[in-house]
C-alpha cells in the first residue's frame, strides 16, 4: 500500500529552511509557497496521519499569476492574493521545470578530461637534458697508435650434388622416387558423447527498496518497488563432439643428382700497418669468385691515455699513418669523426 509522506520547503523570504510541506504559509514570517518553492525529503521520513492522508497525492499545487503564491489544486482563490483560480494557469510541476533549464543554461562547460602534465613535462625535459649531457660528443687530441686489415675472397666450386624433392628442377637426374608423407589432413572419424558443465542465471526471488514521488502538494507518494533477482546455476549437459583422424597423405618424392655452384672455401688475408692485398691462389676451372669482403680498422690513443678502435673506409685508412696526430670526435664512447671526416 502506498503511504504519503511529508515534504520540505526553504522559505526565499527569511531563509528559513526545512518547512513542513502542510505549512502553506512560512512558520516564520508568513511568506507563501511561491515558484521558486522546490519540496523535497529528509532523511528522516515522517508519514502524514491517516485522517489527514487522504487529502494529499490528489493534485499539483497551482500557481497564482498575480503573486506566484502556491495553492492547493483544490483551492478557488490563491492563499496569497485572493486572486480566482480560473485567471492562473501553470502548476508546481511546471515551475521546478522552468526552474531546472534556468540552472542548465547558467552551467559553465565541463572542465572534465583537463589533466596536469606539467610534472611529467617537466621530468621529461630533465631526462632528455641528462641524457644529452651524458652523451654529448667529446673532441680529443690523439695519435694513430695501431691500424689493421682484413680481405676475404668467398671461392665457389662447380659440382654434383645430391638432392630430393616432390619436384625435379632443371638439369637434375634422378636416381630415385619413394612415396614419402607429404602431409597430414584432418578427417572426421567419429563423434563422442562428452559431459559439460554449464552455467545460467535464474531467478531467484526480488529485491524490494522504496522510492518517493513527489505529488506537488508539499508530500511524497511512498512506493514499494520490486526489482528480479538473479542466480547463477550450474548444470550438466551432454554433447556430441566430433574426433578428428591425423590422416597421412603420400606423394613421390623424387632423388637427384644436379651439377651447381656451392660456397666452397674463403681466401683471407690480413695485416698490420703494411699494404693490403688480396690473395692472388690461381682457381681451378671448376672453381670461381664469389663476394669480396675487407674491414679495416684504426686504434687511437688520446692524449689522456684513452684508446678508441674504429672502423673505417679504405681511403681513410690509406691517408693515416702510425703516430699520425688526429682531432677525434668520441659520442657513447665511439668514434664519430677523425680530422673532419665522418664515420658511419
Ligand atoms: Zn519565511
Ligand atoms: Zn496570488
Amino acid at each position: 500500500m502506498s503511504k504519503i509522506v511529508t515534504g520540505y520547503w526553504d522559505c526565499p523570504y527569511c531563509n528559513n529552511k526545512g518547512i513542513s510541506g502542510l505549512e502553506k504559509r512560512c512558520t516564520a514570517c508568513g511568506h507563501p509557497q511561491d515558484e521558486g518553492t522546490k519540496f523535497y525529503l529528509k532523511e528522516q521520513k515522517e508519514y502524514v496521519s491517516e485522517d489527514k492522508a487522504g487529502k494529499y497525492g490528489k493534485g499539483a499545487d497551482w500557481t497564482c499569476s498575480y503573486c506566484g503564491a502556491l495553492n492547493r489544486h483544490d483551492a478557488k482563490v490563491c492563499v496569497g492574493c485572493g486572486a480566482d483560480r480560473e485567471e492562473s494557469s501553470g502548476d508546481y510541476f511546471e515551475n521546478v521545470e522552468k526552474q531546472k533549464q534556468k540552472a542548465q543554461a547558467k552551467q559553465p562547460e565541463p572542465t572534465k578530461g583537463k589533466r596536469n602534465y606539467t610534472p611529467f613535462i617537466i621530468g621529461l625535459v630533465l631526462l632528455f637534458a641528462i641524457i644529452g649531457f651524458s652523451c654529448r660528443p667529446k673532441n680529443y687530441g690523439a695519435s694513430v697508435t695501431d691500424k689493421e686489415w682484413s680481405r676475404a675472397i668467398d671461392i665457389e666450386k662447380y659440382e654434383t650434388v645430391s638432392e630430393s624433392d616432390w619436384s625435379v628442377p632443371d638439369g637434375g637426374r634422378v636416381t630415385d622416387e619413394k612415396s614419402e608423407i607429404h602431409h597430414y589432413d584432418d578427417v572426421l572419424d567419429h563423434y563422442e558423447t562428452v559431459t559439460v558443465e554449464k552455467s545460467r542465471q535464474v531467478q531467484d526471488g526480488y529485491d524490494t527498496h522504496v522510492e518517493y514521488d513527489d505529488n506537488g502538494d508539499g508530500t511524497f507518494t511512498e512506493r514499494e518497488v520490486q526489482t528480479p533477482r538473479y542466480k547463477t546455476e550450474y548444470y550438466t549437459e551432454e554433447e556430441e563432439q566430433p574426433v578428428y583422424e591425423k590422416v597421412p597423405r603420400y606423394q613421390t618424392k623424387y632423388y637427384y643428382d644436379i651439377d651447381k655452384w656451392v660456397p666452397d672455401r674463403t681466401l683471407e688475408t690480413s695485416g698490420g700497418a703494411d699494404t693490403p692485398y688480396w690473395d692472388d691462389t690461381v682457381l681451378s676451372e671448376n672453381e670461381r669468385e664469389g663476394e669480396r669482403r675487407a674491414e679495416y680498422k684504426v686504434t687511437f690513443t688520446t692524449n689522456k691515455d684513452k684508446t678508441f678502435t674504429a672502423a673505417v673506409d679504405e681511403g681513410l685508412w690509406n691517408s693515416l699513418d702510425i703516430n699520425d696526430n688526429v682531432d677525434l670526435m668520441v659520442k657513447s664512447g665511439r668514434v664519430t669523426s677523425v680530422n673532419g671526416t665522418e664515420i658511419e
